[in-house]
């Protein structure tokens, strides 16, 4: 199973998290923040 760690959860990060999930169902993927708040929209 693919695995992808994702540093930062605002527009770049939760654009790329999401793709990788349309492409990769299955993949594990983890989305870090050092921030308290991820991307409403994204
Ligand atoms: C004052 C201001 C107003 C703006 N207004 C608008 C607007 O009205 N409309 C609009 O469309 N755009 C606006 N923008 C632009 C918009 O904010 C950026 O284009 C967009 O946020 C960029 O997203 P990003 O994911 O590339 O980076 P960022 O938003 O910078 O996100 C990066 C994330 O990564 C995290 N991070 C970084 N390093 C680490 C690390 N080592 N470990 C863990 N986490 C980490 C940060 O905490 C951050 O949350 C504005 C920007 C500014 C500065």
């Amino acid at each position: 199973m693919p695995k992808l760690v994702v540093i930062g959860g605002v527009a770049g990060g939760a654009t790329a998290a999401a793709k990788a999930r349309r492409c990769c169902p299955e993949a594990e993927i983890v989305l870090y923040d050092r921030d308290y708040h991820m991307s409403y929209a994204g």
